[in-house]
């Protein structure tokens, strides 16, 4: 093997084992900063030597595995994960490759992106039925009964349409800190952060370990294909969500320029330790569904849509006592 090559195959068991750790015993082992920058790295090498890309490569799938112990649930549409951004520089390339497939003509939403895990609700004439995690993208697990107990999913909507929604459940930070005094007065393991602990409370067989955590969700898609709602953009979709009686996070915005988007992140920058729950990072979508089609997706995640990571910002000392994040 010369050294890319066993670079590539030691990235690719680096990325497995932090991501089992993460996404199926939710305890990392690796600070979030860290786990970007080795996929980064293989994302890098892998795009100058494709034949090297192992067919269970971590940039060929959707985060994370299905657990034994929950039904398993067949996505109607693949649940995607999202593309990264890290810097203006990354966020202006993003653009201009916009710009050069659909022209000059359209806007963006700004959405803050909730540090949660990613969540599938479905109504049935207007009443809840199933809910989900993303699992690996196509299969998820039925979470249902541990959904259930979110005083912020509605049980019933507005109106009796059969509808499939998608979201965010996320432990909100005051319910994180109490959670983790309690469990360090057990003497339990503490949680490293709220996604996990969002994460592993909706992952108990037991409902009501699920209802003591106090979590809540935020919605921001429709399952599948929002015009036949009669909806032509994001932002609209959102309002409608709202109207169903669905929680959707306030604090979006319209942007029609690239700098635009830029102040909404340099805001939120600013302004997120002031928020009751954790973000890490801005969504930006292009608005029109016309313009998301044009656009299209990879195997991994839309085109029309790119997320942007804040810089890490705490160090894990917690998890493995030297500083990883440096
Ligand atoms: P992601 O978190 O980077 O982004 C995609 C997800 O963002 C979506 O699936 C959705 O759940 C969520 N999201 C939140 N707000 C949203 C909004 N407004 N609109 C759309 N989506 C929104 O991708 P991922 O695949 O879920 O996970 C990767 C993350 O997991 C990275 O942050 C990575 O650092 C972390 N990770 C860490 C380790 C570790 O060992 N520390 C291991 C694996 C993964």
């Amino acid at each position: 093997m010369n050294e890319i090559e066993q670079r590539i195959a030691e990235l690719n068991k680096l990325l497995h084992e932090y991501g089992h750790a993460y996404y199926v015993l939710d305890n990392p082992i690796v600070a979030d900063s860290v786990y970007d920058q080795l996929l980064q790295e293989l994302i890098a090498l892998e795009e100058a030597n494709p034949s090297l890309i192992y067919p269970d490569s971590p940039t060929q799938r959707v985060g994370g595995a299905v657990i034994e112990g929950f039904k398993k649930v067949t996505h109607d549409y693949p649940m995607l994960s999202l593309s990264n951004a890290f810097n203006e520089a990354d966020i202006r390339e993003y653009d201009r490759k916009i710009r050069q497939a659909i022209g000059d003509n359209f806007s963006y939403v700004c959405e803050l992106k909730i540090d949660g895990l990613a969540i599938s609700l479905k109504y049935d004439n207007g009443v809840f039925v199933q809910g989900a995690t993303r699992g690996d993208g196509v299969i998820g697990e039925d979470i249902t009964a541990n959904l259930k107990t979110i005083r912020a999913v509605p049980l019933r909507l507005q109106e009796p349409i059969t509808i499939e929604v998608r979201g965010e459940a996320y432990m909100p930070k005051k319910s994180f800190d109490k959670l983790n005094l309690l469990r360090a007065e057990n003497g339990e393991e503490l949680f490293a952060n709220p996604r996990n602990a969002a994460a592993g409370s909706l992952r108990q067989l037991d409902p009501k370990i699920a209802a003591s955590r106090q979590l809540s969700t935020f919605i921001y898609a429709i399952g599948g294909d929002g015009e036949a709602y009669g909806i032509d953009g994001h932002g609209e979709m959102l309002d409608y969500l709202e109207g169903l009686g669905l929680p959707s996070n306030k604090e979006r915005q319209h942007c029609t320029s690239i700098d635009e988007v830029l102040s909404f992140i340099e805001k939120w920058t600013e302004n997120r330790p002031n928020l009751a729950y954790e973000i890490d990072g801005i969504v930006i979508k292009v608005d029109r569904f016309a313009q998301q089609d044009e656009l299209g997706y990879t195997a991994k995640s839309p085109r029309w849509a790119i997320a942007y990571k804040f810089p890490a910002e705490e160090v894990v000392t917690t998890l493995l006592d030297i500083d990883l994040t440096v």
